[in-house]
């Protein structure tokens, strides 16, 4: 992907930390509102942390204008610069206004403002309390050496199914979920887990498509972010809310079908994963 001189996102912050202090982290009004959305919501924060904290009254240090240092770190800034830029069309088009997401960087563990506390060992995640997208970039090595996904827009893939994740926020299709969290069994819920999952690829592929219009693939892009789909056990894109054993994630060849789905199409209507037969 052609990156090297591009916009980086102004909408980047950092800041890790572990321990406890939940509410105490970016307090006042900011940590109530996460507390309201909790409530409004019914994420549960303990289903998305590290259980093994409890030190209260630690916080952590948020970086909230951070300036992207090393070369992963503008890249993905780069990156999160570019789904503005498509989002922000696609929703213009549709009469509406996409409201910018922010992309935090940590290291080991975090603290959020919606969704508790998380680890490294979660995956990138997307916390639709606070409308963030944490990440450890130390999972670009782990993506390349362990799930033999390299490439620069396997990395770029990552963060376009996080932000796909931001876009339902959006558009209501998590608070869609949340509500049937409440009335489904966990197997029901789990499958429509997946078609929340492959919908967020869906969004990458309609990203992607817009990134190919504008000039900015280079060749085997696609086959890069592809590879990344399929070798990618979902739980570990995902906000890890979820044991891996009782959640059972796109397979490889229906992930693939919907980032290209999107891809081809960059036809955001094509992308209702939850139409009866959609996903079979
Ligand atoms: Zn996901």
């Amino acid at each position: 992907m052609k990156w090297i001189g591009g916009r980086e996102s102004g909408n980047v912050e950092e800041g890790s930390g572990g321990g406890g202090g939940r509410m105490a982290l970016g307090g006042g009004i900011i940590g109530i509102i996460g507390f309201v959305i909790y409530m409004f919501t019914g994420v549960n924060p303990t289903e998305l942390l590290n259980n093994g904290s409890s030190d209260q009254g630690q916080t952590q240090q948020v970086n909230r204008k951070y300036t992207p240092k090393t070369e992963q770190e503008k890249f993905a800034a780069v990156v999160f610069g570019y789904t503005e830029d498509v989002w922000g069309q696609i929703f213009q088009d549709m009469g509406s206004r996409y409201e910018q997401p922010t992309l935090h960087f940590f290291t080991g563990e975090v603290g959020t403002e919606g969704c508790g506390f998380a680890a490294s060992s979660t995956g990138p995640f997307y916390c639709p309390g606070d409308s963030k997208v944490y990440i450890d970039l130390g999972f670009f090595e782990q993506l390349q050496n362990e799930f033999g996904a390299s490439g620069d827009f396997a990395r770029a893939y990552v963060i376009a199914h996080e932000v796909g994740h931001h876009v339902q926020n959006l558009l209501g299709t998590s608070q869609k979920m949340e509500q049937a969290r409440r009335q489904l069994s966990e197997t029901e819920y789990n499958k429509l887990s997946v078609k929340l999952e492959l919908q967020a690829d869906f969004y990458a592929g309609v990203w992607a498509h817009y990134i190919q219009q504008k000039g900015l693939l280079d060749p085997g892009d696609i086959d890069e972010a592809l590879n990344a789909a399929s070798a990618v056990g979902d739980d570990r894109l995902t906000q890890g809310r979820v044991s891996p054993d009782s959640f059972t994630h796109g397979t490889s060849e229906q992930r693939m079908y919907w980032f290209k789905k999107g891809y081809q199409t960059g036809d955001i209507k094509q992308g209702n994963t939850f139409a009866s037969g959609a996903v079979e």
